[in-house]
């Protein structure tokens, strides 16, 4: 069952969206101000990866994710549900085979990063895709379960477009509020249905990850492991069709600070 955002986020996440040239093309992209890994995830601090579905920690934040080798043990990574219901109408991509093959694909994807999966804490709740928002307390329990004060939680932003993503976020800034813990958002269908100076982005809370080659080559085959989501099956599109994937393989990650 969908919740009642899924219709707008349908409304929102239709068509090609706006192109990486739109997006290279923005003043106000262009304008945000860079911050460096140590600023956001400081040694000694935690870092809490809130993910939605078993591909929005890579889409969002590789990048960070990468940064915290060999410190695998300051990582959880919680995917809130297992990311099911991506194909409603594939025979190739049943539920049951999704659950099996979507977390690894996550485990292939930090290996990809050069992550130590075995080393960091990684916890599947178990949450229904596509209708998280009927379970957001449930998910705010949890998330007081696990996160202490002074941690960073990543999850994705309040007003992605996406009603996972967007319940997602409203559980960890309900959570990072209550334990004095540390918000950063990322966008990741803000891409598709924003516009280049979109005055819905909050840009003045905006921050820019810069990523060099190396490590965006990292990303790319990161994003890649997910298998069942980049390729078609013959009835059901790729889910990250290569316009997605593109406009999230900028040189940098952008978060909401
Ligand atoms: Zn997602």
């Amino acid at each position: 069952m969908k919740c009642e955002a899924a219709a707008q986020a349908e409304n929102l996440i239709r068509g090609a969206g706006t192109t990486l040239a739109e997006w290279q093309a923005s003043p106000s992209l262009a304008c945000v101000p860079t911050i460096t890994h140590q600023q956001l995830i400081p040694t000694g601090h935690r870092l809490i990866v809130i993910a939605p579905h078993p591909d929005d920690e890579i889409l969002g934040c590789a990048g960070i994710l990468a940064g915290m080798r060999g410190r695998e043990a300051d990582v959880v990574m919680l995917a809130v549900t297992d990311g099911d219901a991506s194909h409603p109408r594939s025979q190739q991509w049943t539920p049951s085979r999704l659950r099996q093959q979507r977390p690894l694909e996550s485990l292939h994807a930090l290996d990809c990063l050069g992550l130590d999966a075995s080393a960091l804490d990684w916890q599947r709740l178990g949450l229904p895709d596509s209708a998280v928002a009927g379970q957001e307390d449930q998910l705010v329990k949890r998330l007081l379960e696990v996160v202490r004060p002074g941690d960073r939680l990543i999850s994705t932003w309040r007003l992605d477009g996406h009603c996972d993503h967007e319940a997602t976020g409203r559980a960890a800034a309900c959570a990072a509020l209550q334990l004095n813990a540390c918000l950063i958002e990322v966008p990741i269908w803000a891409w598709h249905w924003a516009r280049p100076n979109d005055p819905r982005i909050p840009w003045r809370r905006a921050r820019k990850l810069m990523l060099d080659a190396p490590l965006l080559a990292q990303k790319r085959r990161a994003i890649n492991a997910h298998v069942s989501q980049v390729t078609a099956d013959g009835q059901t599109p790729a889910v990250l069709d290569q316009h997605t994937i593109e406009r999230l393989l900028q040189p940098f990650e952008l978060v909401f600070l």
